[in-house]
């Protein structure tokens, strides 16, 4: 089991779903989580877990994440969680959603890396875990431009940040789910119409014949946090789909 005793890991998009899981796993290997979030509520849930802090972070602001990054000091290790999925293909996606899944899904973790990345460099350590999917450079998935394009936008950012940094102890790597239980997707499920059939619908997608818990993909975020040999890699976890 890998063992995080003493790192400072900072983890957004941690008020549910796989950033939630995340920072739960993180501490449970030993890390001092910062579970970070623009949702204040969704935070509250995880008030009062050991070794584990607390702090709205809106990743689309900039002054807020140096300020956040400032006020916290050195880091270790960086999950960058949070992220959108816009539906439609390429006729169908509107600008505004094109530039909004570039900002959080891309630009915001650029954001966050900047504000990590000159101490990490210092130090001569430092780990950076991005949230990629399958739907990206890995697979072409029906009805996700908008997703799917900075999905994949976010595999070539890892393998950049690892290619830079190799010689001074930075690692740089890629989560690419498949489908997982979240509150999201049971909301994207819901917007559908029918429940049952949309659920169904994702299911089957999936060769296993079950979506992934947050759990799962918690586990291979913990994993890759202490990888000492693994860089630049997008790491699939999909129950089977990219096969
Ligand atoms: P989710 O979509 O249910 O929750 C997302 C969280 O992000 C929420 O707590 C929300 O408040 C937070 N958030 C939204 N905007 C934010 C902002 N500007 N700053 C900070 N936080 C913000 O969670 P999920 O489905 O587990 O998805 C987490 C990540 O995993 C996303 O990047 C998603 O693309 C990726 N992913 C999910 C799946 C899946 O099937 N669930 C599959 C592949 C990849």
């Amino acid at each position: 089991m890998t063992k995080l005793g003493g790192k400072v890991v900072v983890v957004t998009a941690a008020g549910q779903g796989i950033g939630r899981a995340s920072a739960l796993a993180y501490a449970a290997a030993g890390a001092k989580v910062w579970a970070t979030d623009i949702n204040d509520e969704a935070l509250a849930s995880l008030k009062g877990e050991a070794n584990i802090e607390t702090s709205k972070l809106d990743v689309l602001d900039a002054g807020s994440v140096t300020a956040f990054f400032e006020r916290i000091g050195a880091v270790d290790v960086l999950f960058n969680c949070a992220g959108v999925v816009h539906g439609g293909s390429v006729l169908e996606m509107t600008d505004k959603d094109l530039d909004f899944a570039f900002d959080l899904n891309v630009r915001a973790m650029v954001r966050t890396i900047r504000a990590v990345l000159p101490g990490m460099l210092e130090r001569g350590d430092g780990t950076i875990i991005n949230m990629a999917s399958i739907a990206s450079s890995s697979k072409g998935v029906p009805n996700r431009c908008a997703y799917g394009t900075t999905k994949a936008a976010v595999i070539g950012l890892t393998k950049a940040i690892a290619a830079d940094y190799v010689t001074r102890g930075i690692r740089c790597n890629a989560i690419c789910p498949g489908t997982v239980e979240s509150p999201s997707l049971e909301q994207r499920m819901r917007a559908q119409g029918n429940y049952d059939e949309a659920r169904a619908a994702f299911i089957a997608r999936q060769p296993m014949g079950r979506l992934g818990s947050p759990e799962e993909i918690a586990e291979l975020a913990v994993y890759l946090a202490g990888a000492t040999y693994t860089t630049g890699q997008a790491v699939g976890i999909d129950g089977g789909w990219s096969i």
